[in-house]
């Protein structure tokens, strides 16, 4: 994705109200990211418990979410976003409140990703054994492809147009 800075990262949040997102604590490093290897960039509240927060370009429009960090049961999931079959540890369940008047009415969304948003590194490893040994890079390119289908059927999802 392309490199974001504050400003355009306070500006693309799509499901927050302007209170919010004065209180939002950005990541101190955003100078230092390696944008181009994200597919979203995904980020905890330093300062606010529970609070995290996904910016995922949108056909190359940054749109930012925030999300809440629901308890779940299982220690184990699968995250919805990168589909990884082995990493299924430290995947957490995020409610992501729905933009606009949905959203002001209580509905939200709920996902499961992984907790620490390495899903842009996950699909970029080296596949395992089974998976895709025949051709490395078509393989991440599949799995980078459907990453970034997710995310944005998500966020479409989250803006009501799907
Ligand atoms: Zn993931």
């Amino acid at each position: 994705m392309q490199q974001l800075n504050a400003t355009q990262i306070k500006k693309s949040f799509i499901n927050t109200s302007r209170r919010e997102v004065e209180k939002i604590t950005l990541p101190p490093n955003l100078a230092e990211i390696e944008w181009a290897e994200l597919d979203y960039f995904g980020w905890a509240d330093a300062k606010i418990p529970q609070r995290a927060y996904i910016v995922v370009p949108v056909d190359d429009v940054p749109r930012g979410l925030m999300l809440r960090a629901v308890p779940m049961a299982k220690s184990q999931a699968m995250c919805s976003w990168c589909e990884d079959l082995h990493e299924t540890t430290g995947v957490r369940m995020f409610t992501a409140k729905k933009a606009g008047p949905s959203g002001r009415n209580g509905n939200s969304l709920g996902t499961l990703i992984h907790g620490n948003f390495e899903c842009s590194e996950i699909v970029r490893n080296p596949p395992r054994a089974v998976e895709g040994h025949n051709d490395f890079e078509a393989h991440v390119s599949m799995r980078v492809d459907k990453l970034n289908e997710r995310a944005t059927s998500f966020v479409k999802r989250v803006l009501g147009e799907k």
